[in-house]
């Protein structure tokens, strides 16, 4: 690689998960700390920052399309960092197969992207997939502008090994983020213009503080900030629903009524072989505990279809399931055979055909669940964080308590939380009417 000019301005496109977004974020400060701006929109950036997903199919693949593309007409390209979990799954694979790309980092070491920079401006490639002992939180500079609503991270990493997966493998071993530097980072996002914190972890509800308090005594903290309105959490490991954190669905008010809680699949079976560590039966105890604190409460959930052996008679489980849940919004995936988890290489790979199917079918009745749940909402009276502009002249989108995308015209601005009555649900928005004027 040659000596390239420092760059001058950058571009981040985060992939995946809620906590790139976040990692994307951090990084965006980082860089604009050593004076690097964003790129305006449609300029092209003179550092570009790949920050990647490696959860499914064909990740490492679409990186190296993904870096294709940045190629310019003349050959030449910006300055190039991987970043994310397939930086860490592929490490120097990626230096090796893609020379254009001059740094490659982790998902645990992206605060040494400066230096890694300037030894890039300076022509020497670099690779830090470390799991350093020294956190990156420690080092990243305060958090300054964000929108309405922030993410905090407060639980990295993942020691349940379920068969499929590669998170334990790319993020590192489960670590909380110290109680008081997460109270400290969530003041400074109220500062910064946060009205809503959704806390991030992979197991979210496994954070632990040094005295060994569970998320509910974090979340009570939070709820004291006076201009935070709204706290969530996601995602929650079923195991890990502690009953002083169902409690707290029933005792703070700002703890809005949604739970992401992945089971993955309905039959018990196919649950021992990916490892989850409950049964469905288990599973709908804790529904039912988190519904008795708080009866309206919205469910979500995550589900693989096509696991190594799964039978139509198992398949038919997970349908059942969700018939018995009525979840208000999932996520559904085909079971994706990533390199080196236990499940890659179990017998009884289920074919392609056989999974599009499943899932097609899973998607039809997820859906209907998730319309049945918003015509349930008409009518309901509720606050709505306002987010953005919609597409239409005085059109605001917001969300609900429940997570519904939710659209009104009418006096507000971005960040507001007003009172709105829910008028008409699709399968994806609610359309509300206004019925307050906003309480900034
Ligand atoms: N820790 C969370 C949990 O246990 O539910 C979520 C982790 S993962 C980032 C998000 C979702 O991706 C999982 O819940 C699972 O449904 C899906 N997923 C993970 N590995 C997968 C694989 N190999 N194939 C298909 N889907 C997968
Ligand atoms: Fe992956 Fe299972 Fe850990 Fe979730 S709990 S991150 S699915 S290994």
């Amino acid at each position: 690689m040659r000596p390239t000019p420092p760059p001058r301005t950058y571009r981040v496109k985060s992939f995946g998960c809620q906590m790139n977004v976040y990692d994307g974020e951090r990084m965006a400060e980082l860089l604009a700390e050593q004076g690097i701006t964003p790129a305006p929109e449609g300029e092209e950036a003179d550092l570009v920052v790949l920050n990647t997903c490696h959860i499914r199919e064909k990740a490492a693949e679409k990186v190296y399309s993904d870096i294709g593309r940045l190629r310019r007409e003349d050959g030449t390209a910006p300055l190039i960092a991987v970043a994310g979990c397939v930086a860490q799954a592929e490490g120097e694979e990626i230096m090796r197969r893609a020379p254009a790309v001059g740094m490659v980092v982790g998902p645990q070491a992206y605060h040494r992207l400066p230096q890694m920079i300037a030894d890039a401006v300076e022509g020497r490639r670099s690779v830090d997939t470390d799991m350093p002992a020294e956190t990156k939180f420690d080092v990243l500079p305060a958090r300054r502008k964000v929108g309405p609503s922030a993410f905090l991270t407060v639980q990295e990493g993942c020691d349940k090994f379920c068969t499929y997966c590669v998170v334990p493998y790319t993020r590192g071993a489960e670590i909380s983020r110290p109680y008081s530097d997460l109270i400290a980072e969530a003041h400074r996002l109220v500062e910064a213009g946060a009205r809503e914190i959704t806390l991030l972890g992979q197991n979210v509800n496994a954070w632990r503080d040094e005295s060994n308090r569970g998320l509910e005594k974090l979340i009570e903290a939070l709820a004291d900030i006076p201009q935070l309105a709204r706290i969530r959490y996601t995602t929650s490991h079923p195991n890990d629903m502690t009953e002083g954190l169902i409690a707290a669905h029933r005792d703070v008010p700002k703890l809005m009524p949604f739970l992401h809680l992945p089971v993955q699949a309905g039959n018990d079976r196919v649950l021992k072989a990916m490892n989850r560590s409950h049964t469905a039966e288990s599973y709908l105890r804790v529904l039912d505990q988190v519904r008795a604190a708080r009866p309206d409460i919205a469910l979500s959930g995550d589900f693989i279809v096509g696991f190594p052996g799964e039978t139509d008679a198992e398949f038919e489980d997970t349908l059942k399931l969700v018939e018995q849940v009525g979840y208000a919004q999932c996520f559904s995936f085909k079971y994706s055979p990533r390199p080196g988890t236990p499940a890659a290489t179990m017998d009884g790979q289920v074919p392609v055909e056989v999974m599009d199917e499943r899932l097609q079918r899973l998607q039809a009745a997820l859906n209907a669940s998730q319309l049945a749940f918003n015509q349930a909402s008409v009518g309901k009276r509720c606050t709505v964080l306002v987010e953005r502009r919609g597409k239409h002249e005085g059109q605001w989108l917001g969300k609900s308590p429940w997570l519904q995308s939710v659209h009104f015209t009418g006096e507000a601005a971005i960040g507001d939380l007003v009172e709105v009555e829910l008028i008409e649900a699709g399968p994806n928005s609610i359309a509300a009417r206004l019925v307050q004027p906003p309480h900034g």
